[in-house]
């Protein structure tokens, strides 16, 4: 393995969330009956001619911008050529040597660049559904979908760098909010270009390229397994030969498609059908205006106005949605009090969000957005623990319970009974009962063995179903302890 550089660039296609298509008035939505959403545009009836969907535009440079790329004021569009059936006109119209976006890069979590070499417009196939036997059904619904395809300098050197590229590539989007990246549904695909050659070589190996990837963790495996086949081909004194392989994740193998197309094989020209795609400053300007806040900018608020560490500060940014809302129960929480110390507070709800609420939705497989506890509801149960209304113990029941109900902390804590004990004089009802019941511990805690003091804890707590304010338990055994 330390004998070779691995070499590795991704090729990432992202449906853009338009509702109708690039070239027509059809919808995009996805999950509709087969062959409803067409008409003779998009499926390629003679004589008809593409109108440019302005929003794919907008989207793609938005794209551009987030990615730090170069938006070129002119770009042209063209026609790639290949014969398929899920292809009605025989080519796709797509842009080749003078794409909208060009040159930018992407950080990685460990603050690692990857170049972009170029982000483009293009339109979507249609969808083959190969049926037992030879027999195959086409979806024309998808065809003329708009695409934008992410094209990765060969930065990358290894596969959890892809991953972490796809994860933090995913995130953007998201951001920018032009594409759901809906893996299972097709809305991120993805194609991995891998190379290897001597360590410290200028010179780069022969890449293969592994298409049919439904997953990140199918892109991290997939490459794993390349890598190694490369090294096995090469060390057994063989040579890669270029081609498109297929990862069956069943087998956890790569197969050959087929040897790889060069360029010349898609006979790429100019469309004539459409002008050529002219932007001036105002556009672009129009839509930097419009950019919103993004994760690198997230993180640096978070860390900087919050005073999270890097690592809280992460995990908060993995979506949009719970930096908001995260952003949101704090604000909360200093309007129910504003004497309150803004980074304690930032540093409780980034925990209560990153263990609690965080480790709930993936233990029940859900996202964010089934989180229905409102920032407000939130801010209040950790408003309540903060002033000692309720103990830790009886915070995280309600908070269950809000995550299950969504009523609010104040209903269930008075439905429950739930308020903390904090009258001495009760707690030490509790704690005289305790001990007369254990004899034995308070004799073994007079001869010297003080750690008998958590068992009396544990057994003052359990009589108050956990509602006794813990630290006034503590207090107070230890009080009646020392005193016998
Ligand atoms: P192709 O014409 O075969 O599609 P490109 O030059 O367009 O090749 O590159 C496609 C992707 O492959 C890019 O992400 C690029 O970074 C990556 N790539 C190019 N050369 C190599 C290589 N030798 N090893 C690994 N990846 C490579
Ligand atoms: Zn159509
Ligand atoms: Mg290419």
């Amino acid at each position: 393995m330390d004998k070779y550089d691995i070499v590795i660039g991704l090729e990432v296609h992202i449906q853009l969330n338009t509702n109708t298509k690039i070239f027509c008035n059809c919808s995009t939505k996805f999950g509709d009956e087969p062959n409803t959403n067409v008409c003779p545009v998009c499926t390629a009836m003679p004589g008809v001619l593409p109108v440019l969907n302005k929003k794919v535009v907008d989207y793609a440079i938005k794209v551009g911008l987030g990615l730090n790329c170069s938006i070129n004021k002119l770009s042209v569009f063209s026609r790639k050529q290949y014969f398929y059936p899920d292809l009605p006109k025989n080519y796709q119209i797509s842009q080749y040597d003078k794409p909208i976006c060009e040159n930018g890069y992407i950080n990685l979590s460990n603050g690692k660049k990857i170049g972009i070499t170029r982000a483009h417009i293009e339109e979507d196939a249609g969808k083959l559904i190969h049926l037992a036997g030879d027999e195959s059904l086409v979806d024309y619904n998808r065809t003329g979908v708009p695409l934008i395809e992410i094209v990765s300098e060969p930065d990358i050197t290894s596969p959890s760098e892809s991953y972490d590229y796809l994860v933090r590539l995913k995130q953007l989007i998201k951001y920018l909010g032009v594409s759901d990246c809906n893996m299972e549904e097709g809305s991120l695909r993805c194609d991995a270009n891998i190379s290897i050659k001597p360590r410290g070589s200028r010179l780069f190996g022969t890449k293969t390229e592994i298409k049919n990837l439904n997953s990140f963790k199918a892109v991290e495996k997939s490459l794993e397994y390349e890598i190694n086949r490369h090294i096995e081909v090469i060390e057994e004194g063989n040579k890669i030969i270029q081609e498109t392989r297929l990862w069956d994740d069943k087998k956890g193998i790569t197969v050959s498609m087929r040897s790889k197309e060069e360029a010349n094989d898609y006979r790429y020209f100019p469309e004539p059908d459409l002008r050529n795609l002219v932007l001036d400053d105002e556009w672009i300007e129009n839509i930097k205006k419009d950019m919103p806040l993004l994760p690198d900018e997230r993180l640096k608020i978070l860390m900087e106005d919050y005073d999270l560490s890097n690592y809280d500060a992460n995990v908060l940014i993995l979506e949009k949605s719970l930096v908001e809302y995260f952003e949101e129960i704090v604000g909360c929480i200093l309007d129910l009090d504003e004497n309150l110390d803004k980074k304690t507070v930032s540093k409780q709800v980034s925990n209560w969000l990153s263990v609690e609420l965080l480790g709930k939705l993936n233990k029940d497989n859900k996202k964010i957005e089934d989180n229905k506890i409102s920032a407000k509801d939130f801010a209040k149960l950790i408003f309540l623990l903060n002033n000692n209304t309720i103990s830790g113990k009886i915070g995280k029941i309600v908070f269950e319970e809000m995550y299950n109900s969504c009523k609010s902390p104040d209903e269930i804590i008075k439905e429950k009974n739930l308020v903390q004990i904090t009258d001495s004089k009760e707690i030490e009802k509790f704690v005289l009962e305790v001990l007369d019941n254990n004899p034995k511990s308070v004799s073994d805690y007079k001869a010297g063995k003080v750690k008998i003091i958590g068992f009396l804890v544990g057994q003052i707590m359990q009589k108050t179903k956990g509602k006794a304010n813990p630290s006034l338990v503590n207090q107070l055994l230890k009080a009646k302890l020392d005193a016998k």
